[in-house]
């Protein structure tokens, strides 16, 4: 019985000082697959040497995140793509809109998402998708790319979003620390969504579960997550976890 965290920043620098612990610890409390999304070309390098000292655990997506969608986002992304052909990629990621922080490249987070979706289903992955302040917009973006399929990491939404996803057939829901967060409603919109259409997450090394809220996040924290998922699902742990583990190899094919 082990679990994947679909959606984690091992290779940040948060996690320099004790990789290698961290990764021990996270295999010891069974989380045993790492899915690694990209954020810029300054990401690469770091993701790259972490999946070649982990080539068992440790898998990759390559994407440019919204936040870093600059004037010169079209340079960067091709330097991503071309950088990419020489590694296994098990998605596009992450990629999506953010309108929380800057809204001064909106246009061109529009063309640079839209031109990402059609790299994956190009290349027949999944997208691992951030929104903020976005994700009706996000929505209404994959909808022009049938046939594709992925994970609204971090989902926070409504009831309404969350429908609207369900109606998609080949999206996924990413759950995370948010789940184990007072008030964040997140309880009970995940009463209305089937098990079987939700991954594990963590974003580390932020959005840390309680207990552990505000400080640095890691995937053996996953099993916090897990636990809240119980309350919500009244199944057992293993049958929780065999179905999470069958929807992500669903996705990512491992
Ligand atoms: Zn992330």
């Amino acid at each position: 019985m082990f679990l994947t965290d679909t959606h984690t920043h091992l290779y940040l620098e948060e996690f320099d000082a004790d990789r290698d612990e961290m990764i021990k610890r996270a295999i010891e409390a069974g989380i045993r697959k790492f899915v690694l999304p990209n954020i810029d070309h300054c990401s690469l390098e770091r993701m790259t040497a972490m999946h070649v000292a982990y080539p068992e655990h440790c898998l990759m997506m390559f994407g440019l995140h919204p936040c870093s969608v600059k004037e010169n986002w079209e340079e960067e992304l091709e330097y991503i793509i071309n950088y990419s052909e020489k590694y296994p990629m098990a998605g596009v990621g992450e990629i999506g809109l953010d309108f929380y922080w800057d809204l001064t490249y909106k246009n061109q987070q529009f063309t640079a998402l839209r031109k990402q979706l059609s790299w994956a289903l190009e290349k027949n992955l999944p997208v691992s998708l951030h929104t903020r302040n976005a994700i009706d917009e996000t929505i209404e973006i994959v909808k022009e790319f049938p046939g594709l399929k992925g994970v609204f990491h971090c989902f926070t939404g409504t009831m309404e979003q969350a429908n609207k996803i369900l109606q998609m057939e080949n999206f996924y829901f990413g759950i995370g620390g948010v789940l184990t967060f007072k008030n964040s409603g997140l309880a009970e919109v995940l009463k209305h969504i089937p098990l079987e259409r939700i991954v594990l997450e963590t974003d580390a090394p932020y959005l840390a579960p309680v207990p552990f809220r505000g400080k640095r996040n890691e995937p053996a924290y996953l099993n916090y997550i897990l636990n809240a998922l119980e309350n919500i699902y009244f199944m057992s742990k293993t049958d929780i976890v065999n179905t999470l583990q069958s929807t992500t190899k669903t996705i990512f094919n491992i």
